[in-house]
């Protein structure tokens, strides 16, 4: 059979990653250090482990209720109200997804018809576009700029408002940029949201990691946002929780309703053994999450000073695990000058682009990586862009 012909045309024309495309390079190469994947180089914390584990042992092994256990969502419940200033109604408002990866994927179907407009900040996590386009969405991105420190601009967020608009995207921290959008950035963007009447899908991924004490604001807590916000989170970045596969979304009931009816018939439930093990994390993870996100904190601060100390313009990302250096100044493109690096002196970082054309001139090096490392890469660094 010629498969060639049979695959869908909406999918056949989505790129493959650029992140999975580059790290094609890097398979089976020696002495690589990887500021590329971005994902926590800890391991769950032990009594999180514990209690998957604990579960198991009790022979915990069916599915779950399809929106999550009810202990669970109850729990979610409470640290969103407490973390984000939220409150949703845990049994209505609360659905337990394998990954906000799923979540991300059931919210965009659940409420996209053909040619709806989907619009994100750009350079973003390399997902949004081909879920927006596999849900039958139009994908378009809104630059953002590193004078903005690649906050949204609400300027340039609202001359790309058309009719068919109907969701606005948001990731804050940003992947790949650490960017962080201030409170009164946050409140232009939820009055413009409020007049164009968006729905907004807040991925809110990384807000436990953010560093110089500045607290967390959920566009969803800004008046009038709840009715209109679906938020997204999960276990993996902040609780080291990547290979448990479990997120939620948090909305109003019509939608989380229609999103179940996607879950139920897809997906089912997510694993008992995760479900019960975020439970734990919930309850009793945040002195873990501390520690871990101080270990971040040292070493964005590090790399940060390493990389503008050695020349390479790097502004201070407020959150997540990643730094976005601009490294135009020596002349490469994003796609050279990270292959030559991986090349030539054995470090693997992503090119800018990877996250949409915006990225261009930059690379994402993410830090999540031994503090030993770090140092050998940024010496490794500062010897390739010598002979530039
Ligand atoms: N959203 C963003 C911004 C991410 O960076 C990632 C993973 O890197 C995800 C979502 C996927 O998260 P999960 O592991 O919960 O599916």
């Amino acid at each position: 059979m010629d498969w060639s012909s049979k695959i869908a045309d909406h999918i056949a024309r989505i790129p493959r990653s650029g992140i999975r495309e580059f790290f094609d390079l890097v398979t089976g190469r020696k002495d690589i250090i990887s500021l590329g994947v971005g994902e926590p180089d800890f391991v769950t914390p032990w009594h999180i482990r514990e209690a998957a584990i604990y579960s198991l042992e009790k022979g915990h092994t069916t599915y779950t209720s399809n929106y999550g256990l009810e202990r669970l969502r109850q729990e979610i419940a409470h640290y969103v109200e407490g973390f984000f200033r939220v409150s949703y109604e845990p049994l209505k408002e609360v659905l337990v997804t394998v990954g906000v990866s799923e979540a991300f994927d059931l919210a965009l179907r659940a409420i996209l018809n053909p040619g709806d407009e989907v619009l994100y900040h750009e350079p973003c996590y390399v997902s949004y576009s081909p879920c927006a386009v596999m849900a039958h969405g139009v994908a378009r991105a809104v630059p953002t700029y590193k004078e903005d420190l690649f906050a949204l601009n609400p300027e340039v967020l609202e001359k790309a408002i058309t009719p068919k608009t109907k969701v606005l995207i948001l990731n804050f921290p940003t992947n790949p940029t650490g960017a962080i959008a201030p409170p009164e950035t946050l409140e232009a963007i939820a009055r413009i949201c409020i007049k164009h009447d968006l729905i907004v899908m807040s991925d809110e991924i990384y807000s436990e990691l953010r560093y110089d004490d500045v607290p967390h604001v959920s566009i969803a807590s800004l008046p009038g946002m709840k009715e209109r916000t679906i938020l997204l989170h999960g276990f993996s970045k902040a609780f080291a929780m990547t290979g448990f596969r479990l997120g939620y979304a948090c909305a109003p009931a019509p939608v989380i309703s229609a999103m179940m009816k996607i879950h139920q018939y897809s997906m089912l439930c997510a694993s008992i053994t995760s479900q019960e093990a975020a439970v734990e994390a919930l309850l009793h993870g945040k002195d873990a999450m501390i520690k871990m996100r101080d270990s971040y904190h040292q070493r964005r601060d590090y790399l940060v000073n390493r990389l503008n100390s050695m020349g390479i313009p790097c502004h201070m990302p407020g959150g997540a695990f990643y730094v976005f250096p601009d490294i135009s100044p020596f002349g490469l493109s994003s796609n050279e000058f990270a292959t030559r690096l991986l090349m030539e002196f054995q470090v693997a970082a992503v090119p800018g682009t990877a996250f949409g054309p915006s990225g261009e001139g930059f690379l994402r090096c993410c830090y999540a990586t031994a503090f030993e490392q770090i140092k050998e890469a940024c010496n490794r660094i500062e010897r390739f862009i010598n002979t530039l």
